[in-house]
């Protein structure tokens, strides 16, 4: 079974192409089984005629729905960031989507503190986009995730691209520093967007760099995310396909594709 992390879903009018009808399409081409989704932030919903919310949105548009897992997303200008998360978990999500450049939080601030612990409490998985993201650097740079996983002993959290190109090995420090105490593991990988198909972009990871991974933080800590719409079926296939070549265990590459995720989240996996 392959179970996918990280896809961004939209509604239609906001964004055709990330419909989840599309999502779904992708999903049967690719030979995925299940996958994770999050909402668009609150000011694609603010610029458009919808008058819901994300999570609201997204909680009905996956009633029925058996193969997709929502993520919630908090709203920083919220009053209370603890009112925030306990509507995902009410939503019953099973963890909320956080991108410290686009949504413009401090990753070791006070407010993002609070979503923390509250999500620490109630068990709610985060994943963070994790690298460079057009915004100023050192409110985002990777080595801040560390104070996080000090902080919160036992909240589980992904690091999204594991920082990219640039920020490899200060997102991987992160990973190994934090491999004892709490609950284990509690940092994880986010193969998501690492394509080395067009040579090193900004976002890629290396062959070598993959392995590594696994040779330092082991085989339960990566998770294989999609990156949908941004990314297509090709470049979601080849990466399935450059996954299964790497020199590492066959128990590595199931738990890659989906036995970790499943694990994690609680999702039936067989
Ligand atoms: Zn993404």
């Amino acid at each position: 079974m392959i179970f996918a992390h990280h896809s961004h879903v939209f509604p239609e009018d906001i964004k055709e192409e990330g419909s989840i009808d599309n999502l779904k399409r992708l999903l049967d081409e690719c030979g995925i089984d299940k996958c994770v989704a999050f909402p668009c932030f609150h000011d694609r919903f603010e610029e458009s005629s919808h008058t819901d919310k994300p999570n609201e949105w997204l909680y009905n548009q996956l009633k029925g729905e058996n193969d997709i897992y929502g993520f919630g997303i908090v709203d920083f200008n919220a009053k209370s960031m603890r009112d925030e998360v306990d509507r995902i978990a009410d939503y019953g999500f099973k963890g909320i989507k956080m991108h410290p450049a686009y949504q413009e939080f401090d990753i070791d601030g006070e407010k993002s503190f609070e979503v923390y612990q509250r999500a620490e409490e109630l068990g709610l998985f985060i994943t963070f986009h994790c690298g460079m993201h057009w915004h100023r650097l050192r409110g985002v740079r990777p080595i801040l995730y560390d104070e996080v996983a000090w902080n919160f002993q036992n909240l589980r959290f992904s690091l999204e691209h594991l920082g990219g190109y640039h920020f490899f090995n200060e997102s991987l420090a992160v990973m190994c520093n934090n491999s004892r105490g709490g609950v284990q593991p509690r940092v994880f990988a986010g193969w998501t967007s690492i394509s080395d198909k067009n040579g090193n972009g900004e976002w890629t990871l290396t062959n070598e760099q993959l392995e590594t991974i696994i040779l330092q933080t082991g085989e339960e800590r990566s998770l294989f995310g999609l990156d949908f719409p941004y990314k297509n079926a090709d470049y979601i296939k080849y990466e399935m396909e450059r996954f299964k070549n790497l020199n590492i265990s066959d128990n590595a590459k199931d738990n890659i594709l989906g036995k970790t995720l499943a694990k994690v989240l609680d999702v039936n996996y067989d």
